[in-house]
């Protein structure tokens, strides 16, 4: 990896000078605990001046309406820095931008390219994940949800559960069984399904911090034309992993672990207590720093997987582990803030407008949300049993007798 900046990055570094002194105050608040309700006009306004200026939607092709640069790390991680830095949002970073419009341009046809990325990357068009399933979520393949063909439609009948932002989803890409006498991991197939057709019935499930930010979604005989396939019949279990590639760099950014840190550096800092910030007290100190050493190791890794990426190299083991590592990490930090916080925390409030939290609640909601995400995209105990055996090599655990 190399980081000596060019004269276009230091160019790069001029712009962004600039852009953040002249519109940063335009910046929509920047707050965590899932996805509360449908981003509001200011969200939509902001996000189309990132992609105008190609701070976000960078390296997506202009013809899908992105901004058509080359993909360069170096690019990514000063934006992401200076954003960071002045605590200004990074734009949209849903299931749709961050999952499905990569797994379009990795999978997709030319049709569903056209049709769904440029209206997902500008935010108008908001994406659920429909893979979990009340007796499918570790073991993802064995779901049930199935479709058959009539009349050159998929006729789709079944439950999905835990189904984040689907009550203000307008479409879902979903896992379904088409070849039910297929083996199980062949037998699925991976479908792009507009949330207002008939026969769909979304019950809000409420978590932890307050708010309902997942669902489980009813299908009963919902009807979608043959082609609105990703691939082919049977080849979902393909596609659904190039999706839950990109979902698990999403989960573990580093760059939410550098903004987290930032703020957890100023809450340590303001928090006076006999006197004394906690940040000069000795305790308090080494345990940020232990933190900050390990958000600083899961940036500079993550710049390595994407120069490799760039590289089409395979980035092996190492991209196995920042799920892990940074959904983990993300909740230890958050868990600091709540130790500092103490009995503020008893004046938590959910509310809908991330703006309305104070700077308690804020934190409150990344830490009880966050813990969710240890689980969600795939538990650590199921991370740590793809690092051991995809990554290091160990043996397969073992099967319950009639497993697959
Ligand atoms: C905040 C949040 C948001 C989510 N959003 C979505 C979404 O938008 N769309 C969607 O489809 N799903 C979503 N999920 C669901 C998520 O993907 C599942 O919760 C996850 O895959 C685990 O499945 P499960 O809940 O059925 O638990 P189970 O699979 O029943 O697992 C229960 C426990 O057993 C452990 N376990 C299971 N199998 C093994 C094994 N072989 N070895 C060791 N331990 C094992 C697990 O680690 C876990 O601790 C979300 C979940 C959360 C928490």
């Amino acid at each position: 990896m190399d980081l000596t900046l060019s004269d276009r990055h230091r160019a790069l570094r001029a712009d962004l000078r600039e852009f953040i002194a002249r519109h940063g105050h335009r910046s929509p608040p920047v707050g965590g605990g899932g996805g509360r309700k449908r981003p509001d006009q200011r969200v939509l306004d902001w996000q189309s001046l990132l992609i105008e200026h190609g701070f976000a939607a960078r390296s997506v092709p202009t013809r899908y309406g992105g901004y058509g640069a080359e993909h360069d790390v170096l690019d990514a991680a000063l934006i992401t820095e200076a954003f960071n830095a002045a605590g200004i949002s990074l734009g949209i970073q849903g299931q749709g931008i961050r999952m499905l419009v990569p797994t379009l341009l990795e999978v997709g046809n030319e049709e569903q390219r056209r049709r769904w990325i440029g209206p997902t990357i500008r935010g108008e068009l908001h994406w659920a994940q429909g893979y979990s399933e009340p007796e499918a979520g570790s073991d993802l393949a064995s779901l049930r949800t199935r479709a058959h063909v009539e009349d050159g439609n998929f006729v789709i009948n079944g439950q999905k559960i835990w189904t984040s932002s689907a009550h203000y989803a307008d479409m879902m890409f979903l896992l379904v069984r088409t070849e039910p006498d297929r083996p199980k991991h062949l037998g699925i197939s991976y479908l792009l399904l507009p949330m207002a057709t008939s026969g769909i019935e979304v019950r809000p499930l409420a978590t932890m911090t307050g708010h309902a930010t997942f669902n489980e979604v009813f299908f009963t005989d919902v009807r979608l034309p043959t082609d609105q396939i990703v691939l082919g019949r049977g080849d979902g279990w393909k596609v659904a992993n190039v999706t839950l590639k990109h979902e698990r760099m999403l989960l573990g950014d580093s760059s939410k672990l550098v903004h987290r840190l930032h703020r957890l550096r100023a809450l340590l800092a303001e928090t006076v207590v006999d006197g004394a910030p906690l940040l000069s007290r000795p305790v308090w100190r080494d345990r940020f720093l232990r933190l900050q050493g390990e958000v600083l190791a899961g940036k500079y890794h993550q710049m390595r997987l994407l120069s490799e990426a760039s590289r089409d190299q395979d980035s092996g083991l190492g991209l196995l582990v920042v799920k892990y590592y940074g959904t983990t990490l993300a909740w230890r930090l958050a868990t600091l803030a709540v130790d500092a916080l103490g009995e503020a925390g008893l004046a938590y409030e959910p509310h809908d407008e991330v703006g309305e939290d104070s700077a308690a609640t804020a934190w409150y909601a990344d830490w009880m949300y966050d813990l969710g995400l240890i689980i969600g995209g795939g538990s650590s105990n199921i991370q740590k049993n793809i690092i051991a055996e995809r990554g290091l090599g160990m043996p397969r655990e073992p099967k319950p007798m009639g497993g697959a």
